[in-house]
């Protein structure tokens, strides 16, 4: 791994899943029901769901309707007992992604540890802030195997920091997180580099594939720009939309419940027949409505 990410070994955590390392910075990090933390909202879940297992209150701070960043709303919801910002980017379910510079800017003002989750950064033509790491040593990168590399099964992923930060790590997961069948498995794996790259580069042609596709749709309102491997559309009648692809066995991401993210679906680019299927049903969905008007 640390020849893959150009870094020292001893700058490399690597966990059950990222997942693992979000619960460890929180029980590291925080005091339970003394200490907060801080993330982008709406992001991805787990943050919130580690923080409260872990009794440290969640504090969201909202994007902006255009879900760029608001760093006026992270220096309001931060005070002196936050101990972590959490900036997902690329964002989940967003689906865009923040600069270096924006991103450096608010975690180098405030006197934290910020986590910059970069689970979907190989479908992004951004960096890897991972370059950043020997000047900010307050910074965490979390990566993961479950996404590029299609290996959400074997449970791997990784916080990438200053060894201060790592060392911790180390020494509250339990002594053996990882099973041999993962280590092996992940070894074999990435050996071929080029697999993984072949991968990404199938999954943006049929992306943007699908983002054409997506606005053609009357019921669609909006196709965001996409850094992931997923697309968010906003559509009228997200949950009719939702019940009728459960009904052609295909399951999106229903998030037109979340703040900012009214009538929003959130779609996983798949393969070429999986996305053929959905556009497919699409049309159906489209032609049945028109006949009643119930579109
Ligand atoms: C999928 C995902 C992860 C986690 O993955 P693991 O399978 O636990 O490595 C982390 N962060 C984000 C934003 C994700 O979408």
């Amino acid at each position: 791994m640390a020849a893959l990410k150009g870094l020292d070994s001893n700058s490399i955590f690597l966990g059950n899943g990222s997942d693992e390392a979000i619960d460890l910075l929180i029980r590291i990090f925080c005091e339970p029901a003394e200490d907060n933390v801080v993330a982008i909202s709406p992001t991805y879940g787990m943050y919130r769901v580690c923080a409260d297992i872990n009794n440290v209150e969640y504090r969201p701070a909202p994007l902006n309707n255009d879900f760029s960043l608001n760093p006026e709303n992270i220096r309001r919801a931060v005070d002196r007992q936050t101990k972590i910002l959490f900036i997902c980017s690329p964002n989940n379910p967003t689906s865009n992604s923040f600069s270096q510079e924006e991103i450096l800017a608010i975690s180098g003002e405030l006197d934290l540890i910020t986590v910059v989750d970069e689970a979907y950064i190989d479908f992004s033509e951004r960096e890897s802030l991972s370059n950043a790491l020997s000047e900010h040593t307050g910074l965490v990168i979390l990566q993961t195997f479950s996404k590029a590399w299609g290996l959400a099964g074997i449970r791997l992923g990784m916080a990438l920091a200053d060894p201060g930060i790592i060392s911790l790590l180390r020494k509250v997961k339990y002594p053996y997180n990882l099973n041999m069948l993962t280590q092996q498995f992940a070894l074999e794996t990435l050996s071929d580099n080029s697999k993984k790259e072949k991968w990404v580069e199938e999954i943006l042609k049929n992306r943007a594939r699908l983002e054409l596709k997506m606005k053609m749709y009357r019921f669609v309102e909006e196709v965001y720009p996409s850094d992931a491997n997923f697309i968010l559309v906003k559509v009228q009648k997200p949950k009719k939309v939702y019940n009728f692809l459960v009904g052609k066995k295909i399951i999106v991401r229903d998030r037109s419940n979340v703040e900012l993210l009214d009538g929003c679906l959130r779609i996983t680019v798949g393969s070429k027949e999986e996305n053929s299927a959905l556009t497919e049903a699409l049309w159906k969905y489209q032609m049945d409505f028109v006949e009643t008007c119930d579109l």
